[in-house]
């Protein structure tokens, strides 16, 4: 999607401290982190929101699941680490491209 931010960090037009990619996903560092490790978890495919996932996304998001224990460790958070999705307006979503928020402290 041409005009959404992450879509645009994935193409590389917008710079971003990336900490895992492969074929589906992107991690990346956030802007603004509320936690000394703060990172986002997105998958290189626009969906909007978890309110958007189809069917032929289960895979996807499996995949996704497996990768955050994972990029946690590799990032100092092998003790434990808290995830949020935000989701619609209603949730305090604000960037429409759906991703996982991971969060926690280096033990
Ligand atoms: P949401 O509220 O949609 O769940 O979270 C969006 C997150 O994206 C926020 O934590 C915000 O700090 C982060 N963010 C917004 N713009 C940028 C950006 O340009 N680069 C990075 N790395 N993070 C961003
Ligand atoms: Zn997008």
């Amino acid at each position: 999607m041409s005009d959404c931010l992450f879509c645009k960090i994935i193409a590389g037009d917008i710079p971003s401290q990336k900490v895992y990619e492969d074929d589906n996903m992107l991690a990346f560092k956030d802007i603004r982190p509320s936690a000394p490790v703060h990172i986002l978890l997105i998958p290189k495919k626009h969906i909007a929101s978890l309110q958007d996932l189809s069917a032929d996304d289960a895979d996807l998001m499996g995949k996704l699941m497996l990768a955050v224990p994972k990029i946690a460790a590799d990032n100092g958070l092998s003790n434990g680490f808290k995830t949020q999705i935000n989701t619609g307006v209603g949730g305090g979503q604000e960037v429409f491209h759906l991703h996982i928020h991971i969060m926690g402290r280096p033990a």
